[in-house]
């Protein structure tokens, strides 16, 4: 029978004041009862409305119903016939604007809680599941894929079970992009990304870190070398600045670079090779997703004191409600409305504080956005130690300048056409490369669209 509980089960979490001084993971998963008690909330409803805002279609109606018949690795089968990271997308994806933002159930009281139920199915693989994944006969044919994260990796595990010699060029020491670099370990453990990795290398894929493709190796070199196509999954992980006066004093990072010495290079460690300034204020300039990782890093490193400054007010904030509101408990403060000016430092060159306008937001324009405008004589200063920027990313020029043929936008993203096709022939891209900075599940969804693309022009070759 149907659980009608207009509540969504809540997820254990490690509390507030306990979390904000360490790196393990926040929510803590579903148990197997409370798991079965959400999967009865599901009426299973025949259109599926969830699965039409799914960007890789998964069953979910499927997945949830193997979870009422306690059939959890049956689960995870449904999921993984469209979803090559369940555990990953069951902890980071937006549901509330994808699956639950359509589900018949959040029309009077919550959703169902799908991204709960489909971590909890992929922990419970990651557990009980013993076999190794099988490697797939050989059909003889290579090919490479540029960039190890969620979009390269779906890539490169789809063709693998096609049967092609598959092998990852990652520029970083570690493969996983963004899923092991930028999101931390108390939102995505790496010991997860490592596991899914684990099971492309049984699948056969070979994985080269420290490679940087248009600097060690070029595009055109790797087809000299018997790569009949290539996917470029390279991500957006150039940072953008402010250009506004002393972004290049001590004490200013790009989200990017705190969050990597952080994250792959566990600065936070005692005697770490790679050191990090730890600020006791701190300010991260921004309001997305970054922003709100950095900001709890900043708190987890020990600072008294961490803004969230964002020149819009509170509803325009584009971070997942759940992570604002997880920063929020954890002691971070927010400043909405002001747009630093400049940031002033002392004589030795270290940040001590930033010179910020107050805004306010003009009627709506045309497109209905209300735009972020100073208001005359408001500037104020705030004291601080470090100053993290969190303004987004775009990709980086490397692979465009080093390969004749590739063709980029005005904003930098490669050009595909709707089967991934970049400008020059053999070559597929998508993810961040093309979308500019988006979400996981999308950079899977173009990586599968890029397998499937590049195996059927393997074929009619
Ligand atoms: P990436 O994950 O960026 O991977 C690209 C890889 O290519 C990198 O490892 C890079 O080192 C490598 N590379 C680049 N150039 C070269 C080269 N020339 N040669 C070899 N290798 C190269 N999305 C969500 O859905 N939910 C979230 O909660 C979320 N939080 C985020 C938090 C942070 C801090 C950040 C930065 C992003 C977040 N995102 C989130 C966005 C999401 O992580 C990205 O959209 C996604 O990772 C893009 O995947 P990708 O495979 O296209 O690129
Ligand atoms: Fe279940 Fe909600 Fe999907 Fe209906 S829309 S099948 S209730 S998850």
């Amino acid at each position: 029978m149907a659980n009608m509980s207009l509540k969504k089960n809540e997820m254990p979490m490690q509390e507030a004041d306990v979390r904000n001084k360490n790196f393990s993971e926040v929510t803590l998963g579903y148990s197997e009862e409370t798991a079965l008690d959400e999967a009865a909330r599901c009426l299973n409803c025949k259109s599926a409305p969830c699965m039409t805002k799914c960007p890789v279609a998964v069953n979910i109606p499927g997945f949830i119903n193997k979870i009422k018949e306690q059939d959890y690795e049956g689960a995870y089968q449904v999921i993984s016939e469209n979803s090559s990271l369940p555990a990953v997308c069951g902890r980071v994806c937006p549901q509330e604007s994808q699956c639950e933002s359509a589900c018949t159930r959040g029309v009077k009281g919550d959703p169902v809680g799908i991204g709960r139920l489909e971590r909890f199915v992929a922990d419970w693989h990651n557990e009980h599941a013993q076999a190794a994944a099988e490697k797939p006969a050989s059909n003889g044919h290579k090919v490479a894929v540029i960039g190890s994260g969620p979009s390269g990796l779906t890539c490169a595990g789809d063709l693998a079970r096609l049967g092609y010699e598959v092998t990852v060029f990652e520029a970083l020491h570690l493969a996983g992009g963004v899923l092991v670099y930028g999101i931390p370990e108390f939102r995505l453990p790496k010991a997860i990304v490592q596991k899914e990795i684990n099971t492309l290398k049984e699948l056969g894929v070979t994985v080269h870190t420290n490679v940087i493709v248009g600097r060690s190796i070029t595009v055109d070199e790797l087809f000299n070398d018997g790569y009949e196509a290539i996917y470029i999954g390279s991500g957006a992980g150039l940072p953008m600045f402010m250009n506004i006066p002393g972004e290049n004093l001590k004490g200013v990072y790009s989200a990017n670079e705190f969050l990597t010495r952080i994250n792959l290079m566990k600065a936070y460690k005692e005697g770490a090779d790679t050191p990090i300034q730890k600020g006791q204020k701190v300010a991260v300039i921004g309001g997305g997703n970054v922003a709100m990782d950095a900001a709890r890093c900043a708190k987890r490193l020990g600072a008294e004191e961490v803004y969230i400054v964002y020149r819009r007010s509170a509803e325009e904030l584009p971070a997942r409600r759940e992570e604002v509101e997880h920063a929020e408990e954890e002691g971070i403060s927010f400043k909405f409305l002001s747009s630093p000016t400049a940031i002033i430092g002392d004589e030795n060159g270290n940040v001590t504080r930033i010179k910020c306008q107050q805004m306010e937001l003009s009627e709506p324009d045309a497109s209905g956005r209300r735009r972020p405008v100073p208001i005359p004589d408001s500037e104020f200063e705030m004291e601080l130690n470090n100053v993290i920027m969190a303004l987004g990313t775009t990709p980086n020029p490397l692979l465009k300048t080093t390969t004749p043929g590739l063709e980029t936008n005005k904003k930098g993203c490669l050009i595909v056409n709707e089967e991934g096709l970049t400008s020059k022939e053999g070559v597929y891209a998508g993810g961040d490369a093309v979308t500019g900075a988006a979400t996981v599940i999308k950079a899977m969804g173009a990586g599968k669209l890029g397998a499937k693309s590049i195996d059927e022009y393997l074929r009619n070759k």
